[in-house]
């Protein structure tokens, strides 16, 4: 039998805003340092007040790393200086690899309503990071839902769960080999997961009750696993939804400016006179 994984530590959402004033919650990245390698940041943002996302993220850049956005109610749609166009809806995901330069902006296309969703950062290794940019939608008919032996269902966005495979697969395709999952349970179902050794990986709460290991997340935090073993957890009275992400530490320095995120104090200052240049997306 394998060892369970263990809650070590966790990092409550904390209210901020971003873009041009859109209200959200971050847990991963709300302080300098506080990340779980190679997890940079993690926003959830949630809303039924239009004026908490209305203004939106219009152009601004990224370096360095990769952004994950996953929606659960709403629209938002992407614009980037390649042409790439996206309009994300419910369920969907929209994977972008910002590499050596990206300008985007992620407006939403509603003046009402529900807004929901997550957005993830994962760094890329040093040889990666100025790589050429990268742009994939995935609707969420193109996530596999897995159901659950204890009740509720699994939506695989990244990784491998038991036999299913989400659309993001594979170290081949991403060095960090990230495992992304939706995890709903009902009341009182339990869950388990294998995660591989060596792996960081965390949990976040956003709707319900849920222990790990025994022990209570806290709703809208995020919970630090221990480094070996597999995940086990069950759903409290009122049922769990959380995610769950798990990915091969890349152990480099990490120096971050805003949306630029490098190994060194010197990669900031060239991708900033980049940026000023007007050379900061162009082919090295
Ligand atoms: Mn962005």
């Amino acid at each position: 039998m394998n060892a369970s994984r263990t809650l070590v530590r966790v990092i409550e959402s904390l209210p901020t805003s971003d873009g041009a004033g859109v209200k959200l919650r971050r847990s991963l990245g709300s302080q300098r340092g506080l990340y779980l390698d190679p997890f940079l940041m993690l926003d959830e943002f949630y809303s039924d007040d239009p004026d908490d996302y209305l203004a939106g993220f219009p152009p601004h850049p990224h370096r360095g790393f990769e952004t994950v956005t996953y929606m659960l109610d709403g629209h938002l749609r992407h614009e980037d200086h390649l042409g790439h166009r996206g309009d994300l809806g419910p369920g969907g995901v929209q994977w972008m690899t910002a590499g050596r330069g990206i300008i985007h902006s992620e407006m939403p296309q509603q003046t009402q309503g529900r807004m929901r969703g997550f957005q993830l950062w994962i760094n890329l290794p040093a040889r990666e990071k100025m790589k050429p940019a990268a742009y994939r939608d995935i609707p969420a008919g193109q996530i596999p839902t897995v159901p659950l032996p204890g009740g509720g269902e699994a939506r695989v966005i990244a990784g491998r769960f038991g036999e299913t495979r989400g659309p993001v697969n594979g170290r081949g395709e991403l060095s960090t080999d990230p495992l992304y999952l939706d995890v709903h349970l009902p009341a009182g179902a339990a869950f388990e997961a294998p995660l591989p050794s060596g792996y960081n990986a965390f949990a976040y709460l956003y709707e319900g009750s849920l222990s790990i290991d025994g022990k209570a997340l806290p709703l809208r935090a995020a919970g630090v696993l221990s480094a070996d073993g597999e995940l086990r957890a069950r759903a409290g009275e009122t049922g769990a939804r959380f995610l769950l992400l798990a990915a091969r530490p890349l152990r480099e320095p990490v120096v971050q400016y805003g949306p630029f995120v490098m190994n060194t104090r010197e990669e900031i200052e060239q991708a900033l006179a980049d940026y000023r240049d007007g050379r900061f997306t162009q082919a090295a």
